[in-house]
């Protein structure tokens, strides 16, 4: 649900972040991958997609799009045994709160909420978060909602940062993606967006945007 995020942030003047969640916030393809592997599949990273890169370990028969969904919905139902804090996110998202607001903004299908919510919670995530399969620019152009606050948004699909580059045009985009492993299959992520390696240098970009003088 958006309009209680959107009703807290409605008189602050601090600065916002919005942060996707998987392959930002929390690791997904590296669990993603243990996951299949007791599904007895494996992800064959020749390109930046899932669908047709999900193999059978037996034969090496890539799964069909029917079961790449169920694999997701599977995962996701039980996320909590799979997956962990990407490197350094709890550190810079901690920095990055003393001077700003923090929301989560995830695609995932929010019948997961719950799930998430407690995985979160449990490593001390507690920032509030928003799960929709809306696209994410109106959302972030919601959650600015004309304070004239500086904002940023990071993400690690080009879909969603060009949402937003689209409807919130103010925002700082930051690109950054976990896994070394796909970030290196990734085309350019297209002009205004920045790319971040880690967290650090994303956490410097964005303070830097909010016009806060740290040094990391
Ligand atoms: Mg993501």
């Amino acid at each position: 649900m958006i309009e209680p995020v959107i009703e807290t942030l409605r008189h602050s003047r601090k600065p916002l972040l919005v942060s996707d969640i998987d392959e930002v916030v929390l690791d997904f393809l590296d669990p993603f991958q243990d996951y299949l592997q007791s599904e007895n599949h494996w992800l064959n990273a020749t390109s930046f997609r899932l669908n047709g890169n999900i193999l059978s370990t037996v034969d090496d028969a890539p799964a069909s799009p029917e079961m790449v969904d169920n694999f997701q919905e599977r995962f996701f139902e039980g996320q909590d045994r799979w997956q962990r804090p990407s490197p350094g996110a709890h550190h810079a998202l901690n920095l990055i709160a003393r001077h700003a607001d923090i929301v989560f903004l995830t695609a995932m299908p929010p019948r997961h909420s719950a799930v998430r919510r407690q995985l979160l919670d449990r490593h001390a995530l507690h920032f509030p978060m928003i799960a929709t399969e809306e696209a994410k620019g109106p959302v972030v152009r919601d959650l600015i909602g004309g304070r004239g606050v500086p904002a940023a948004f990071i993400d690690d699909i080009f879909y969603n940062l060009h949402s937003v580059r689209e409807n919130a045009p103010e925002c700082l985009l930051v690109n950054m993606m976990s896994n070394a492993t796909f970030r290196a299959l990734a085309p350019e992520p297209g002009h205004g967006i920045a790319k971040a390696e880690n967290w650090q240098q994303a956490a410097t970009m964005i303070l830097d945007h909010f016009g806060v003088d740290v040094h990391l």
